[in-house]
């Protein structure tokens, strides 16, 4: 059997090393060729010997020397920067691209991979996030996949499978993070390490930031509608907090398909890689009697106001959702950088949204000059502590 060729992108990462998990497990249905890293040169390099793609970048330049040093008796292409970055994914073998960068930065390669055919994999969510319409309009345009990583989206995903008739609607389940039932007062006071501490996920630093936030949620609510091609109205939240159903889809006939299993990122990375098929592996087995009860809540959405947002921003549509994305993630830094406070991070993002008029037709030069724009007013509004 032909093996499959895989760019993971943003290899060093939570997903991209559980993705590498994924491919040692199957050593002769994956290969890799192409790993990337933003700064973690050190683990990259390891990467490298071990998995020998054709293609190793590193973005950060000042990490040149020592990844073209270390990887001097291989035959790999060793690059360094952002263009570098993006023109990997261009490799003529590559046949899926797995996008495991974080934030905006993902954006750009995504679109190159499509633009040049290959199949995306992706747990970047913040691609879909920006520029969903633009993005699923070239999936379609250039007849390619896209296979959702992200586990609600996975889920939804495995549940359409087998069926010809359109969605009634989807809940998307949120674990409710670190703070579940915390009231606003309490959450004044909240710091960066309790907010780093999610009760079912080991994630990198932002996700479990906006996990804590719910932001997280309003994330994927923006992403399920553009891979869906769902009204906002069909998107629901369900607060779950074991993270054993990992989301559920409502047909017109009321009947409800629930997708679930231990809330483990290597399976729905393992079902993006091997789709249609399932491949038999040895992750470990959910047991019904470690989870006597499951449990549901409404989410807070007065509480943890980024959901709200989330949902207005897709609602009003145009650029809002760049908007909101940029300047969260200028937020997430402040807070983790303890510039700003928990609650802050909303107050960046409305006061943002306020300061930058919308506007529709978007290309994607649009999506990076309002991404760059709307970086600049949060980390402005942030400096000059308006909002703290
Ligand atoms: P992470 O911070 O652990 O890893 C990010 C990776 O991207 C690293 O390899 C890093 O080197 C690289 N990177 C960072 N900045 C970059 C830049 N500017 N340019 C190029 N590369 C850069 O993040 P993660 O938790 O693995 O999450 C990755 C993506 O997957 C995010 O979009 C996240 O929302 C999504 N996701 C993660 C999980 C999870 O369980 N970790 C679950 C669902 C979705
Ligand atoms: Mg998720």
């Amino acid at each position: 059997m032909e093996r499959k060729n895989i760019a993971i992108l943003g290899s060093t990462g939570s997903i991209g090393t559980q993705t590498l998990d994924v491919v040692r497990a199957f050593p002769d249905r994956f290969n890799v060729s192409v790993l990337t890293a933003g700064n973690n040169v050190e683990l990259l390099i390891e990467q490298a010997l071990v998995f020998l793609p054709k293609i190793v970048v590193v973005v950060n330049e000042a990490h040149y020397p020592k990844l073209k040093e270390a990887l001097k008796e291989t035959s790999i292409l060793v690059l360094a920067g952002q263009e570098a970055l993006i023109q990997a994914v261009e490799l003529d073998e590559i046949d899926i691209v797995l996008n495991a960068i974080v934030g905006f930065a993902g954006l750009k390669s995504t679109v190159r991979a499509i633009q040049k055919g290959k199949d995306i994999a992706l747990a970047n969510k913040e691609t879909l996030v920006v520029a969903g319409e633009l993005v699923m309009g070239l999936v379609k345009q250039h007849n390619v996949k896209m296979l959702p990583v992200d586990s609600e989206h996975s889920a939804i995903f495995q549940c359409l499978v087998g069926e010809p008739s359109p969605i009634e609607k989807i809940y998307l389940t949120a674990s409710g993070g670190p703070f579940r039932g915390r009231t606003r007062e309490e959450l004044l006071t909240v710091t960066r390490d309790q907010a780093l501490k999610h009760p079912n996920w080991s994630m990198g630093a932002k996700i479990t930031i906006d996990s804590a936030s719910l932001m997280n949620k309003g994330l994927e609510v923006i992403e399920a509608k553009w891979l869906f091609d769902l009204t906002v109205d069909q998107i629901d939240v369900i607060v779950h907090p074991q993270s054993i159903i990992h989301s559920i889809v409502q047909f017109q006939d009321g009947s409800m398909k629930a997708q679930m299993g231990l809330p483990d990122m290597k399976l729905p990375i393992q079902y993006a890689l091997t789709y249609p098929q399932r491949f038999q592996n040895d992750f470990k087995r959910f047991n019904f009697l470690d989870y006597p009860s499951l449990s549901f809540e409404k989410a807070d959405m007065d509480t943890f106001r980024n959901l709200k947002l989330a949902y207005q921003a897709l609602a009003e549509g145009g650029n809002r959702c760049c908007v909101l994305n940029a300047a969260n993630e200028v937020a997430v830094d402040a807070f983790l950088n303890n510039d700003i406070s928990f609650l802050g991070m909303s107050a960046v993002i409305e006061e943002t949204l306020c300061h930058i008029n919308n506007g529709d037709n978007l290309g994607l030069d649009d999506y990076i000059a309002i991404d760059e724009e709307s970086r600049r007013v949060a980390r402005q509004l942030i400096y000059k502590k308006v909002v703290n």
